[in-house]
């Protein structure tokens, strides 16, 4: 409400909106601070604790006095780091003055948004997507031009990403492995596409890569929702068809886990970045949120060409300052210490998900294609016949299971809920029942 005597706020914040987890999570506390037992799939952390080598190295820091000013690009060490995992990964060289590190990802999806976009700008994102892209845009005082998926949520509806971009896009962002809220992963020849665009047009395309390290592959199984072979999930796969995880979903990833037939030392990752022609018109957005469980420690970077790098830091300089020193230390030591908890955590969160799509499919009325990366799902519920936020807000109140409506991503998000499990089996089972009840009674109400 704006005061009477308040001077106005500027029109390029005037449209933004919370991201709907947080206002579901404030929802759902409320009604358990009355005494409700509310089983919470809204949320979109990991679970597990910071593996423990990376809290140590952290915590040593501490203690060793990283408590003051840090370089504002990142330490040598880290964007050094970053350097080499990301050449490792993406198949591309990287020199250490193209990475940007900051606190967290999101501020590798605003700042690089707020140096190139002009007022009058059309910035191309997915919808539903991520809903920092429309603020991002709207604060750059963009034209937002949101653009659908197609019905599995892997990929965008490409017909209607071709018909978007024009001469007055200047970027197009894309969630390729492993999508928000859906959890899909593009095809490789829906990426390449992409590319084309974005030199036929000569725009930027940020890739938000922050699920990269959680693609499940599938060893030839017809999940429908973009496992194919053309898939980027197909590279990361490789190894790992014999893959006979014992990662129990009860155990501390961080601490034992018997999953080495995995994929653990293939992390390579299909990035646009390493498409002919793109390395100078790629913002590449990765981070230690989901990877490492690390989401407090607020840690991200990103790759740019180097003038747009600088750009970059001079807006994190008179922005944020820097990342604490020692959380920075943390992020060497994610980066260049075992990968165990990684595949550990991914394994786990694989058979949470095989068990989710399975006993949502099972719901009469809801139908749910099988993500293959990310830690969410996002049912289709248009047959319930209400609004997607009224369906939502029955489940809290009815079943006291939190989650968001499709709408919370964009208008194109309508007849879906999304659902994360990050959560263990027991917790979605619960779930699982509770929410079967409660449609059982909303769909035969007089
Ligand atoms: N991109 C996507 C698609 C996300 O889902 C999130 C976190 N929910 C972020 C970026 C931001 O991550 P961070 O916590 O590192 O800022």
């Amino acid at each position: 409400m704006a005061s009477a005597d308040a001077p106005s706020t500027s029109a390029r914040v005037r449209e933004l909106r919370n991201e709907g987890a947080y206002a579901v999570l404030a929802k759902a506390k409320a009604l358990e601070a009355r005494g409700r037992d509310v089983v919470h799939l809204e949320i979109g952390q990991p679970g597990f604790a910071t593996p423990e080598n990376i809290a140590r190295a952290g915590m040593r820091a501490i203690e060793g006095g990283a408590t003051k000013y840090a370089a504002p690009d990142g330490t040598m060490e880290l964007r050094d780091a970053v350097a080499s995992y990301v050449a490792r990964t993406r198949g591309v060289d990287v020199d250490v003055d193209e990475v940007v590190v900051g606190p967290g990802a999101k501020p590798g999806l605003f700042l690089p948004t707020l140096a190139v976009v002009d007022p009058g700008d059309e910035v191309v994102f997915p919808d539903p997507g991520f809903p920092t892209y429309a603020a991002m845009v709207d604060a750059a005082g963009g034209v937002k031009k949101p653009v659908a998926l197609r019905a599995d949520g892997a990929s965008f509806d490409m017909d209607a990403l071709e018909r978007a971009v024009n001469a007055k896009t200047k970027l197009i962002v894309i969630n390729p492995t492993g999508g928000n809220p859906t959890g899909g992963v593009m095809p490789r020849e829906d990426v390449e596409r992409v590319a084309a665009l974005a030199r036929k047009f000569n725009c930027w395309v940020l890739s938000d890569e922050i699920y990269s390290r959680l693609i499940y592959s599938e060893s030839g199984s017809g999940s429908g929702s973009g496992s194919g072979s053309g898939d980027v999930s197909s590279d990361v796969s490789a190894s790992n068809s014999a893959t006979t995880s014992n990662a129990d979903d009860s155990s501390d990833v961080g601490a034992s886990n018997n999953a080495t037939t995995s994929n653990a030392d293939d992390d390579s990752v299909f990035s646009i970045i390493s498409l002919p022609g793109m390395k100078s018109r790629t913002i590449l957005v990765d981070g230690f949120s989901k990877t490492y469980c690390m989401t407090g420690w607020r840690l991200g970077w990103i790759v740019a060409p180097k003038p747009l790098a600088e750009r970059v830091k001079l807006l994190t300089v008179h922005s944020v300052g820097c990342v604490a020193a020692f959380t920075q230390v943390a992020g060497v030591e994610a980066l260049t210490g075992p990968q165990d908890s990684v595949v550990a955590m991914r394994d786990a969160y694989k058979i949470r998900r095989d068990y989710l799509v399975d006993a949502l499919n099972a719901i009469p009325g809801v139908t749910c294609a099988k993500p293959a990366g990310a830690f969410y799902v996002f049912p289709n519920v248009a047959s319930f016949g209400v609004s997607s936020q009224r369906l939502a807000d029955y489940l809290l109140e009815d079943a006291g299971v939190a989650l968001l409506p499709g709408t919370d991503f964009g208008a194109n998000g309508e007849g879906h809920l999304r659902l994360s499990y990050v959560g263990d089996l027991d917790t979605l089972r619960d779930a699982v029942e509770r929410i079967k009840t409660s449609l059982a009674k909303f769909a035969s109400r007089p």
